[in-house]
């Protein structure tokens, strides 16, 4: 059995098909982005993974346990960390205290220290978490996910609203998490700069589904993927 198995999706909302027979195996220490238009179903297919919802139809199977259905506080501890487009992060409390917090006081000195120098946080560790720039809030997110022990790390547009320095930055963290700590990472994001900088297979989504799978060199070549994605007048252009 796979790491993560997503099997024929399902979740609707009223009439809509949010998610629509979604389909999609990620292999453990694998890096993976998940694309496409806005309102095509991304983020409630995290909310199915994490149980925040459940699925109409279909099933979730996580390091060989069969999740469809659990509640989140479940599905978290069997370790899937998941991060929000706004960062959740105690504001009155220092760098270091957020961190000790979220590793329930279970993360000695040196693993925090690990993840203060991983978030480029280190040398402001006792400042306040709300006085960081809205980049550093974002890693310190990340952060508190690292402090969590997870093996499968969810990101749903963790460089929205970041300067190309910082995206680029968290691209590189990402990498870092993964290659380096072996953490499987499923990221949802929107800037294409950022998706090349990853250098990791890709999925379109469309309405729901899985429209193209494969690397990014391929995809942005794709004609049925430009015009979804990059804008019907380039694929035109280009064709
Ligand atoms: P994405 O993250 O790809 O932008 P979403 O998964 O947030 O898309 O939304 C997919 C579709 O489902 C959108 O049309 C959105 O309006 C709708 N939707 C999402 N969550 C809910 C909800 N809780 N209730 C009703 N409709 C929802
Ligand atoms: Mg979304």
């Amino acid at each position: 059995m796979s790491f993560l198995e997503l099997k024929s999706l399902c979740k609707n909302f009223g009439g809509l098909r949010a998610v629509d027979d979604f389909t999609l195996t990620i292999e453990e220490g694998s890096l993976n982005a998940l694309v496409g238009p806005n309102g095509c179903g991304k983020s409630t297919l995290f909310n199915l993974i994490t149980g925040v919802l459940k699925p109409d139809a279909g099933k979730v199977c996580f390091k060989e346990h069969n999740i469809t259905g659990w509640p989140s506080h479940k599905i978290a501890r069997l370790g899937v960390g998941r991060k929000f487009q706004v960062p959740a992060i105690f504001e009155e409390l220092t760098i270091r205290e957020n961190l000790v917090i979220a590793a329930r006081n279970t993360a000695n000195r040196a693993a925090i220290n690990g993840i203060l120098a991983q978030i480029n946080l280190i040398e402001a560790e006792h400042m306040l978490a709300g006085e960081l720039a809205h980049g550093q809030k974002q890693w310190l997110e990340i952060g508190l996910l690292l402090a969590q022990a997870p093996s499968l790390i969810l990101l749903d547009e963790p460089t929205a609203g970041m300067t190309a320095a910082e995206t680029r930055a968290t691209a590189d963290l990402i990498t870092r998490i993964n290659r380096d700590q072996g953490i499987t990472v499923l990221v949802i994001e929107h800037d294409m700069g950022f998706i090349e900088h990853l250098a990791c297979p890709l999925h379109v989504m469309s309405k729901g589904q899985i429209l193209k799978s494969g690397h990014f060199a391929d995809i942005r070549k794709d004609a049925e993927v430009k015009a979804l994605y990059f804008g019907q007048a380039e694929a035109l252009s280009d064709a």
